[in-house]
């Protein structure tokens, strides 16, 4: 390995001990930008990579609220304001009862790599709480939410950062959270948060746009490949934003999807997802997954028993892990290729161990790596942002469009940048490229900050 890498790698592992996401994931990208440096030996003298690792800020706070049994809660919130180079912080919010400062800065990080890719003013930043939203009442979750925001406002704005959501922050916690910022602020800035609901500022398209991107960046690199979506089967874990408007793109392109999952087990429909009724449990009933049985006896569910989800195991051409981090683990890649799978879309972030990305790649199947994959999303609320500011709205079919391009540029910018290095079709090492050399260019234009 390169030595400034090497370097730069040891000191984080030290600096950041307890920060394993965060690790994983600056080591994902440092392992595969080794062309890229050795190109550009005065990047140490102006400690470019240690910069680009080193958050800008990152703020953490007390977020009090109360139950509806009279008790107060303590929760932690998070924002990482990770990089400004190329546009304000920009990245969702996550309310999970496993973040923390780990995964807080994993995802910042990513982000900034993300954004650069889409083509967009748009710099990196992410935050969130150790809060579960699961159970609560909506009066809980808005008083969570108002206080989250009652600290949050002081290191946001429209110029500076621009929250969204994330795991368990959709269009009911936005509402809520752009109700307190405004009342605070006196001040209608309808581009503080993206995500917003279409009564007030938000995007047509926005809600679909991870899980759009996703399935748009797969049928370019299938078709590089000589290979398309029709007729291909498709398993998608997740049940959440992305996981449906993924299967509903794929579908529409003539993929069969067979199954879906949340946290505690796997749907296995071999007739087809009837995706109606996963958007009535979810999105309308906030249940489980499991539900979906009662309304297709012919379907199965299986329950989830240890670290690897079970719905890797089904046989399927196409896998998207649209979940969460690591959900996908080198024996689960192990199944999968031994069940001929012949590519694999990351819809969440980092969704792949790094092991497991590692044994895909080594056997020839594609990678469509997060960081590209799923940058539809962020790439629409920046167009929401224009929006906002132009005080114009676009109909659905010109934001699709939109983001229909940047995710045929993004996935072009990831092959050329494979292609320049003789990375042949590893489009996780293209993608970490092509974000990498956009923002050290921009590093090296703005000086030593
Ligand atoms: P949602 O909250 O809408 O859905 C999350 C889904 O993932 C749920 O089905 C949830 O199941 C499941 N899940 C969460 N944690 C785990 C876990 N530990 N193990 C297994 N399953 C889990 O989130 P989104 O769909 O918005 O986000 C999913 C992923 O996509 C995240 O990694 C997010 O960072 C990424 N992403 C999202 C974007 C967006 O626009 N929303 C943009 C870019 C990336 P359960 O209900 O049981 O918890």
């Amino acid at each position: 390995m390169n030595s400034y890498i090497e370097k730069v790698l040891n000191e984080i592992e030290t600096k950041n001990c307890y920060e394993k996401e965060y690790i994983q994931a600056v080591e994902e990208v440092l392992s595969t930008i080794e062309p890229v440096i050795d190109q550009h030996k005065e990047f140490e003298n102006i400690a470019l990579l240690e910069r680009m690792t080193e958050p800008e800020r990152l703020i953490s706070f007390r977020v009090p609220y109360v139950n509806d049994e009279g008790k107060t809660i303590v929760h932690r919130g998070y924002r990482v304001q990770f990089s400004s180079l190329i546009g304000p912080y920009k990245g969702g919010l996550r309310f999970h009862p496993s973040v923390n400062q780990s995964i807080m800065k994993f995802l910042g990080f990513e982000q900034i790599f993300k954004n650069a890719l889409t083509g967009l003013p748009i710099g990196g930043g992410k935050g969130g709480a150790d809060f579960d939203p699961k159970g609560k009442s909506d009066n809980e979750i808005m008083r969570f939410c108002q206080s989250f925001m009652t600290e949050l406002q002081r290191h946001i704005g429209q110029d500076v950062d621009v929250p969204a959501g994330d795991i368990g922050v959709g269009a009911r916690e936005i509402g809520y959270l752009f109700g307190q910022y405004k009342r605070i602020r006196n001040a209608y800035e309808g581009g503080v948060l993206t995500g917003k609901g279409l009564s007030y500022g938000g995007s047509l398209a926005r809600t679909e746009a991870t899980g759009y991107g996703l399935i748009y960046f797969m049928r370019e690199m299938l078709s590089a490949n000589s290979q398309n979506l029709q007729g291909k089967t498709v398993t998608i874990s997740g049940s959440g934003n992305v996981a449906i408007y993924a299967c509903e793109k794929a579908q529409s392109y003539g993929a069969f999807v067979v199954a879906m999952s949340d946290s505690k087990g796997c749907i296995y429909d071999k007739n087809g997802i009837d995706l109606n009724i996963v958007k009535q449990i979810k999105e309308v009933e906030r249940g489980r997954i499991s539900e979906y049985v009662k309304y297709r006896p012919e379907a199965e569910y299986i329950e989830r028993t240890s670290d690897d989800s079970p719905i890797w195991n089904i046989k399927t051409d196409i896998a998207l892990p649209c979940a969460t981090q690591n959900e996908l683990t080198l024996n689960s890649a192990k199944k999968l290729v031994e069940n001929g799978v012949l590519a694999i879309g990351e819809g969440a972030n980092m969704p792949c161990t790094k092991d497991a990305t590692e044994y895909f790649l080594a056997h020839n199947v594609l990678v469509a790596p997060a960081k590209a994959a799923n940058a539809g999303g962020v790439a629409t609320s920046a167009i929401e942002m224009s929006q906002n500011s132009m005080r114009y709205y676009m109909t659905f079919e010109e934001v699709d469009a939109k983001l229909d391009t940047i995710m045929v540029n993004i996935f072009k910018s990831c092959k050329e940048a494979a292609e320049k290095y003789d990375l042949g079709n590893n489009y996780v090492a293209g993608a970490n490229i092509a974000a990498f050399t956009k923002l050290a260019q921009a590093m090296v234009a703005q000086g030593i900050v």
